[in-house]
C-alpha cells in the first residue's frame, strides 16, 4: 500500500506541476479504494469526482470534509436524494426532466445545489448530455429553478486516442460556454469549463478548462480488482 501511496503522490506532484494555479484538478475515482483516494487527497488534491452515488457515499463518509466531491457520472433520478446529501456540485445536469427533479428534492430539502450543464459536444447518440444548439433554450428554463446554481458547463469528448481529435469538441464548447456567459440570466454565472481527462486535459486547458478530470493519471490503470470493487461494473 506504501508504494501505491508513493506512486500517487509522485503522479499527483507530476500533474499539479503542469497545470496552472486557476485550474482545479478534480481526481477521477471511480473504482477506487478509500486508501487510494485519500492517498491522492494527502499528496494534495482537494477536488474529487465520481460517477456513482452508491458507490460514493461510504467514501465521502470515510474522507468526507477533506475534499470537495464533485458527482461526474450521469444522476439517475431515483439516487437524487442521496446525492444532494453527499455531493458538493453535480457536474452532469444533461436534461429538463433531470433538472426539474433535482429542483424539486432541493426545494422540500430547503438547499441549493451547485450545478454544471453537461453538454454532448461529440453528438454521440450514446453520451448523455445537452446539444449545443440545444443549450440557449436550455438555460433559460434552467434560469427559473430556484434551487439549482449553474456555474458552467461539463464535457467529455472523446475519451481516448490522439488528444487533438478532442480539440474541435473542447472549442465548441468553450465557444458555447463564452455565449452564455454574454447572456446574463439569473441563476447562471459562466465560471467553470469542466473538459480534458487524462489523455487530454492539456489540449482542455489550452482550450479554456479550468476544471480537469483526471482519473488513470493519477492513480494508474485500473486493475481487474478496481472493476470488481465498481457495484455497477464500470466501463473505462
Ligand atoms: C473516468 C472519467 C474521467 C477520467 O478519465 P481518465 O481517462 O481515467 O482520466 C473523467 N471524467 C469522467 C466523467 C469520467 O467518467
Amino acid at each position: 500500500m506504501k508504494n501505491l501511496a508513493d506512486e500517487i503522490a509522485r503522479s499527483v506532484d507530476r500533474i499539479l506541476s503542469r497545470v496552472p494555479a486557476n485550474v482545479t484538478v478534480v481526481a477521477a475515482a471511480k473504482g477506487r479504494s478509500p486508501e487510494e483516494i485519500g492517498s491522492a487527497i494527502q499528496a494534495g488534491i482537494t477536488h474529487i469526482g465520481h460517477n456513482y452515488v452508491q458507490e460514493a457515499i461510504p467514501i465521502i463518509q470515510a474522507l468526507g470534509g477533506k475534499a470537495t466531491w464533485h458527482l461526474i457520472g450521469h444522476l439517475q433520478r431515483n439516487k437524487i436524494s442521496s446525492a444532494l446529501r453527499v455531493f458538493d456540485m453535480i457536474e452532469t445536469i444533461d436534461s429538463v426532466r433531470l433538472a426539474q427533479a433535482i429542483e424539486r428534492r432541493c426545494a422540500t430539502l430547503g438547499k441549493s445545489m451547485l450545478a454544471l450543464i453537461e453538454v454532448n459536444s461529440g453528438r454521440e447518440s450514446r453520451k448523455t448530455g445537452v446539444l449545443i444548439e440545444e443549450l440557449d433554450e436550455f438555460v433559460e428554463f434552467i434560469a427559473d429553478l430556484k434551487h439549482i446554481r449553474i456555474l458552467g458547463l461539463m464535457t467529455m469528448g472523446p475519451r481516448f486516442g490522439d488528444p487533438e481529435e478532442s480539440r474541435p469538441y473542447f472549442r465548441a464548447t468553450r465557444k458555447a460556454f463564452e455565449r452564455l456567459s454574454a447572456k446574463r440570466l439569473p441563476n447562471l454565472s459562466m465560471s467553470y469549463l469542466s473538459m480534458g481527462m487524462s489523455n487530454s486535459y492539456l489540449v482542455a486547458i489550452e482550450e479554456g478548462a479550468n476544471i480537469v478530470r483526471i482519473g488513470t493519471k493519477i492513480f494508474g490503470q485500473p486493475t481487474e480488482k478496481h472493476q470488481e470493487l465498481s457495484t455497477l461494473g464500470i466501463k473505462w
